[in-house]
């Protein structure tokens, strides 16, 4: 429900309501109908279908892991979803230039696709709505949490909403701000950042061919690059591109006539699905892997980015985002059966014990791939072309690789 001024306390406290502090929301309020816990959610800038202002929402896609779309359906969501999205159901990984391939098919693991491919502001659409029908949640946006403090009961937050300043108690801050947090470093939490020195570059594509629900992963010279399906509009077969590239060359591609960037794309992506015809406006996102140094204190949990910000590359920052939520979630229904505060460390420390093995895992996962995958150095393009011919030839590497891509391999 949409509230215009809050209360003096809530239960919980949302700060970012971003594609990972909505889900987290939306999941909360669907498994804890019975418990009665007051949840405010504060965003700072509010969606709009016109406007592509909103960090989370706005002109990329996501890959959801078919993980993900089981806790989307546990949260009751799919079912509005599953119009908007375009199933994988297969990911063809390869070299440019260099012998050697994968390609992992949804039949081979009895699913229905790998994954699926949504369109960012369509996901938000759908968790705001959810958000304002909720009667549980309380959405305050556009409002900007200033400040958090610790208290001896919890945390005190001072929200800034139009010409407002609001106090509000809670017992648990659960800060999904994303990974630029100034919030985190007004609390004294740091990060450790790794910046990869490249950018992605996003823009939406049209094909000669249909692409028949394969998304492509292919290495070159100068980064990796995704082709993730997307449903036919008006005709055109469509694509998400993800293009990484160094960080010093991503201005000259923003730049670039569009026939001359179409056909560097051709050379770097090949001609699978015939030729590129169109190419949609481009926008641009810097690299780093950041990892908070502390994800709890006693009354706040950090969550999404702000925890773990990672390379785009193998599509896993919002699919483990959204394990960690649906574990928070159930440590937190538990706690409200049992009369327990949620801000309790027990209970946070409980939940980061439970997913601390699938974060080092997912994070590990992605930065080594990012960093075999990134290269000319020959050793390592020695290793890939093995790990390709690898992945496709040795079943219980490839059932790995695929559960981890599938985001079912966190356990
Ligand atoms: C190019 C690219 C492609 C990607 N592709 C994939 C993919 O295919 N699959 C995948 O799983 N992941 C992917 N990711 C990762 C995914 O986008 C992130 O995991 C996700 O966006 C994290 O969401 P978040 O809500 O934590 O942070 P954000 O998206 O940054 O949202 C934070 C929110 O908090 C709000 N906010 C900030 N400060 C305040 C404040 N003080 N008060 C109130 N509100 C505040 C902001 O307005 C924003 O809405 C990709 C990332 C990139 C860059």
């Amino acid at each position: 429900m949409r509230i215009e001024t809050p209360e003096q306390h809530y239960d919980l406290v949302v700060v970012g309501g971003g594609m990972v502090g909505a889900s987290f929301a939306c999941a909360l309020s669907a498994a804890i109908e019975k418990e009665n816990l007051s949840i405010l959610i504060v965003e700072a800038i509010q969606q709009s279908t016109n406007v592509p202002q909103q960090p989370s929402f706005d002109s990329r896609s996501t890959a959801l892991s078919y993980g993900s779309r089981c806790i989307y359906q546990e949260m009751g969501l799919w079912t509005q979803l599953a119009s908007r999205v375009t199933a994988i159901k297969e990911i063809h990984v390869s070299d440019k230039g260099r012998f050697g391939s994968a390609q992992l098919n949804h039949a081979e693991y009895e699913v229905e696709a790998l994954g699926y491919v949504v369109e960012n502001r369509q996901l938000g659409e759908v968790l705001n709505k959810e958000m304002e029908n909720s009667s549980q949640v309380k959405l305050l946006s556009p409002a900007k949490i200033d400040k958090v403090s610790p208290t001896s009961k919890g945390m005190q937050l001072q929200i800034e909403k139009g010409e407002s300043t609001h106090t509000v108690e809670t017992s648990l801050v659960v800060l999904a701000d994303g990974g630029k947090s100034p919030i985190c470093s007004q609390l004294g939490i740091e990060q450790s950042v790794d910046d990869y020195q490249q950018h992605a570059l996003i823009t939406n594509i049209a094909f000669e061919k249909p692409h028949h629900n394969v998304a492509y992963e292919r290495f070159t010279d100068t980064g990796p690059l995704a082709v993730l399906p997307l449903d036919s509009y008006e005709s055109e077969n469509r694509g998400s591109l993800v293009w990484t590239v160094a960080a010093d060359q991503s201005g000259e591609l923003l730049d670039m006539d569009s026939s001359k960037l179409l056909h560097l794309l051709m050379d770097r992506f090949g001609n699978r699905l015939g030729q590129i015809t169109l190419i949609g406006k481009r926008f641009c996102y810097p690299l780093t892997l950041r990892v908070a140094k502390e994800q709890i204190r006693p009354g706040l949990v950090l969550l999404g980015n702000v925890a773990h910000t990672l390379h785009p590359v193998a599509g896993q920052g919002l699919n483990l985002a959204l394990r960690d939520t649906m574990v928070l979630v159930e440590r937190l229904k538990r706690a409200a059966e049992n009369s327990e505060s949620p801000g309790s460390m027990a209970v946070l420390q409980d939940y980061l014990d439970s997913q601390d093995f699938d974060q080092q895992k997912t994070i590990t996962f992605t930065n080594q791939l990012t960093r075999l995958f990134s290269t000319n150095n020959s050793g390592k393009v020695l290793a890939r072309k093995l790990g390709l011919l690898s992945i496709d030839l040795m079943p219980s590497l490839k059932r790995g690789f695929a559960e981890q891509a599938m985001g079912l391999g966190g356990k």
